[in-house]
């Protein structure tokens, strides 16, 4: 008896976490947007819940978290179907091709179009029941090798490809920078891509999202503009 006593203490116990945890990072958010007076559009905190479980992800919507960003598909299913809540959900995963039909009917926004090709499986395979689906096109700003997202070069072109797709929005860019632990730096790889965002934006294409900042990172990228962050650790805490 004492045993199940101390478990459910326990598990209480993470369940507040979670609740402080959140109030917590919108505290930041708002510390944040009053850091910067030229910030006045509202931030959007995705909860990056990648290998957290659905009963983490619960707490957090009692919370008053209305997004949540998964990585892996069938992990993502599961969720989705078993929730029983109805909040947003972002894919910030990589996309592979055989998945992309699946990922386009069961998200209202994907972080991470980096081709044409994909953006096309996305685009034929969204039900034309559903509204448009939302798209960041993620941009390699640190030109690594080993990440995906497309290079500041190729961007434009393939923003301009994709207005002809109409059962897709391009709402925006979405950047992991390299980790950076100074502040400074990483304002200053976030202001790179801000410069590129309303470069596109005073061309002409209609957007309005800026996907950045993470746990590490999304004051400095508040502060330079981020509409949307995805915060896992610090909502979440470690991953398994
Ligand atoms: C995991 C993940 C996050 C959140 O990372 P934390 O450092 O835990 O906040 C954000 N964006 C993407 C694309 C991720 O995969």
């Amino acid at each position: 008896m004492a045993s199940v006593y101390w478990v459910f203490r326990l598990l209480k116990k993470c369940n507040l976490v979670i609740s402080d945890n959140v109030k917590r990072v919108l505290k930041e958010i708002d510390e944040c947007m009053h850091a910067d007076v030229g910030n006045s559009h509202s931030i959007t905190l995705i909860g990056a819940s990648k290998s957290q479980t659905i009963e983490k992800i619960r707490e957090a919507y009692k919370a008053g978290l209305r997004h949540f960003g998964e990585n892996y598909l069938q992990e993502a299913e599961e969720k989705i179907i078993n929730l029983e809540l109805n909040p947003t959900w972002h894919f910030i995963g990589a996309i592979q091709s055989r998945k992309a039909k699946k990922i386009s009917q069961l998200f209202d926004w994907v972080h991470t179009v980096d081709s044409y090709k994909v953006a096309e499986k996305l685009n034929d395979s969204r039900p034309s029941s559903m509204n448009p689906l939302n798209i960041c096109v993620q941009l390699n700003i640190d030109n690594e090798e080993t990440k995906s997202g497309v290079s500041p070069d190729e961007l434009e072109s393939l923003i301009g490809e994709l207005k002809y797709l109409n059962n897709l929005i391009v709402r925006g860019l979405m950047v992991i920078p390299m980790q950076r632990d100074d502040e400074y730096e990483q304002r200053k790889v976030f202001k790179k891509v801000k410069d590129i965002y309303y470069n596109l934006v005073n061309k002409g294409y209609d957007l309005d999202t800026l996907s950045m900042g993470m746990s590490s990172d999304f004051a400095a990228a508040i502060k330079e503009g981020a509409t949307m962050i995805r915060v896992g650790t610090s909502i979440f805490g470690l991953r398994e």
